[in-house]
């Protein structure tokens, strides 16, 4: 089976990197070559084009940063979709609109490809150990076929109904996970402001049940305050603004989504969107006497 892996930032090389540890052949290309260094001395074939590495594949694996970078890469000038063959199948897993999975979809079947919006649960070291959540619209059977690439990548494939239904469950998730970690910066610069010990409050609200188990793997960032990125800050902004247009579309109240939205916006503007998500406490610090 022909696979190729186009979007090699922090996420797609540490997936490409498990097809090849476990003898998948693979072609690669992503925008930036410097990034892929280690997959090619790793045995990956470079492409210097997204159609050259989708050309002849049974499976196309996108993870790129927004619907815009998936838009330019896969139906932009030399876009790779024109290069895929018939009846193979593109598994998107970058975080995207829903409505823009959906069109995507569309698209692809215009083009005799089938097309599974698969974005992602779990960060890095998931990524690594093949430990991913793979949440999945499109066809059951479409999954099924590409089940053996799933496995080798993540440890739950939840297929969720038609297309888009991916990308829809992926953005409620982060949507909350945002605002965990508003909440909970909020909290401990509180205690910081009140006199309170911030590393005693910090260990009670972490071995409370009201604190959401991932902040525990935020702790050594917030008190080193070196916020090296899992999840880029900037891409939590852009799930944010897809929340806010959900939540728009189908006029649903969604007033915490749209706060982080702002609150997220702030810290992109400050700079900090390299940073890991969790840097977000930094603008409650910014109010610290
Ligand atoms: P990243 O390190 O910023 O990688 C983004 C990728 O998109 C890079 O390959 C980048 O290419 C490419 N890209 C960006 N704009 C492009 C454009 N205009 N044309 C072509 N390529 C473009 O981000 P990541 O953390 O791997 O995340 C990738 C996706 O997974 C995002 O949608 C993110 O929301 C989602 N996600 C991330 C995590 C996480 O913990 N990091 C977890 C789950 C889901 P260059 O290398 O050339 O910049």
């Amino acid at each position: 089976m022909q696979v190729s892996f186009i979007g090699l930032g922090l996420m797609g090389n540490r997936m490409a990197k498990r097809l090849l540890n476990h003898d998948i052949h693979l072609k690669i290309h992503n925008r930036t070559k410097s990034k892929a260094q280690d997959l090619i001395q790793s045995g990956a074939q470079w492409c210097s084009s997204p159609g050259e590495a989708a050309d002849g594949a049974d499976i196309v694996i996108t993870m790129l940063a927004d619907p815009a970078a998936v838009e330019e890469t896969a139906f932009g000038d030399e876009g790779f979709t024109c290069y895929m063959k018939k009846d193979s199948v593109w598994l998107d897993c970058s975080t995207v609109h829903p409505s823009f999975s959906e069109n995507v979809s569309q698209r692809s079947h215009d083009l005799r490809i089938h097309f599974l919006d698969a974005p992602v649960l779990g960060s890095l070291q998931p990524a690594e150990k093949g430990e991913l959540i793979f949440l999945i619209g499109g066809e059951e059977n479409i999954i099924r076929r590409v089940n053996p690439i799933l496995s080798i990548m993540g440890k739950k494939i939840v297929p969720l109904g038609k297309a888009g239904s991916g990308s829809k469950m992926k953005i409620i998730h982060n949507m909350m996970l945002a605002n965990a970690m508003v909440a909970f910066s909020e909290s401990l610069a509180l205690a910081k402001a009140e006199g309170l010990d911030e590393q005693q409050a910090m260990e009670i609200l972490l071995q409370s049940p009201s604190a959401a188990p991932f902040l525990q793997g935020k702790k050594e960032k917030i008190q080193s305050q070196v916020f090296d990125p899992e999840f880029p800050l900037q891409h939590m902004h852009k799930d944010l603004r897809m929340a806010a247009r959900s939540a728009q579309d189908y006029r649903q109240f969604a007033p915490l989504a749209n706060l982080s939205k702002e609150l997220f916006a702030m810290a992109v503007q400050l700079g900090w969107g390299e940073e890991d998500f969790s840097a977000i406490i930094k603008l409650h610090r910014l109010s610290a006497k």
